[in-house]
């Protein structure tokens, strides 16, 4: 594989990550007991406003123990935007509930309240909303919406680290919210998940079912079909110095983000994903869309050959065999479009001001336009 001078994501580990994992070493404490788990949960919970929060082992899992937590299953019908990780509608298969997809605005990638409201049937049993790119999703609209109909509302906010409505964090408006630390995420863990809520007793249901559903009263009794979802003291100790830097590291890639926008301003062939009105938007990474899939695929591949690596929108899930049954052969016009022309730019928080500046000439050039 050819090494890019610019990938699209590097995560920075110069904080306390070394220290901590070698206290793990040295304590011989590196399986999933050991004090930094409680210590990252902790100081998770108090950075996004939770009551409680529990550790595991991804951002797929964390959404699979998220729904069984809630009691979702066969016969549930669960609205998902098709344009989305495919992780989203997976985790609504593995408990045999049903993907009933709906389309994404053009104007902020997320899933359209409307339409959500047009898939409502007796069977809908939650709505899961997808924080895509580190944009929030409308979220006292689907809140409302879910409250009227008594809906479970589940945020998947695996590329939404940082992401705020007002002043809040996004996950804690939904009943719980999903986190992922995968190594191109905000924050990492290498691998790693978290789910959040201001109900405690669905982080408890959580923290039973990713521990092999182990009794509290009895020693190797066991009261359900459990897994073994829970995250190494390893990783929550590279996730506590993670956390140590996170105002930094959102504040660095905002600023990225807002120099990009400034230095493709002039172009109109491409459009900004950005910020919404009274959201604070954590560009997980910087995306942009263009006219159509031959420009993105040619764009791409321009960057690729000056050395920029650049990654292309997800494909919407109901185009993939195993999912597509359930879209009934619906067309989803916006999310295939998005998926079609949306890229994300290298968007690592130590890309400096003029890297950032190379980067956009190279659009530019591709454009015409200097
Ligand atoms: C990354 C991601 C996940 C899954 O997280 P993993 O930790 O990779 O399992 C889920 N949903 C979305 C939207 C994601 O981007």
């Amino acid at each position: 594989m050819p090494e890019f001078k610019y990938p699209v994501y590097r995560p920075n580990l110069t904080g306390n990550e070394k220290r901590y994992v070698n206290e793990c070493l040295d304590s011989s404490w590196i399986s999933s007991k050991g004090a930094f788990v409680a210590r990252f949960e902790k100081e998770f919970a108090a950075y996004v406003g939770a009551a409680s929060a529990t550790s595991c082992s991804n951002g797929t899992v964390s959404l699979h123990l998220a729904l069984l937590a809630l009691g979702i299953g066969e016969g549930d019908e669960i609205i998902v935007p098709t344009f989305t990780y495919v992780a989203s509608v997976n985790a609504i298969r593995y408990v045999g509930a049903t993907p009933v997809f709906v389309d994404s605005n053009l104007s902020d990638w997320q899933l359209d309240v409307e339409l959500v409201k047009r898939a409502l049937t007796p069977r809908t049993k939650a709505v899961m909303a997808v924080h895509l790119y580190g944009q929030a999703c409308p979220m006292l609209e689907l809140a409302e919406l879910c409250k009227k109909h008594g809906l479970y509302l589940v945020e998947d906010c695996a590329e939404a680290l940082g992401t705020r409505i007002g002043k809040s964090h996004v996950g804690i408006v939904g009943d719980i919210g999903s986190f992922s630390f995968f190594g191109n995420k905000t924050i990492t863990t290498g691998e790693g998940g978290m789910l959040v809520s201001n109900r405690p007793e669905l982080i408890a249901r959580c923290a039973h079912l990713k521990s092999q559903a182990v009794s509290p009263e009895r020693t190797y009794w066991h009261d359900a079909v459990g897994f073994n979802y829970r995250m190494t003291n390893i990783c929550a100790a590279i996730g506590t110095a993670q956390l140590e830097r996170i105002n930094s590291i959102v504040a660095k890639k905002r600023a990225l983000a807002f120099k990009y926008r400034d230095e493709l301003a002039a172009l109109s062939q491409v459009i900004f994903h950005d910020e919404q009105p009274g959201t604070t938007h954590s560009f997980w990474m910087v995306s942009i869309r263009v006219a159509d899939e031959t420009t993105r695929d040619a764009l791409r591949q321009h960057l690729a050959k000056n050395g920029i690596e650049t990654r292309p929108g997800f494909p919407p899930s109901h185009f993939f065999p195993m999912h597509s049954a359930f879209a009934a052969g619906q067309v989803f016009e916006r999310g295939e479009l998005l998926g079609a022309t949306t890229m994300n730019l290298p968007s690592y928080p130590d890309l400096s001001s003029l890297d950032v500046e190379e980067i956009c000439s190279h659009i530019r050039n591709f454009f015409g336009v200097h």
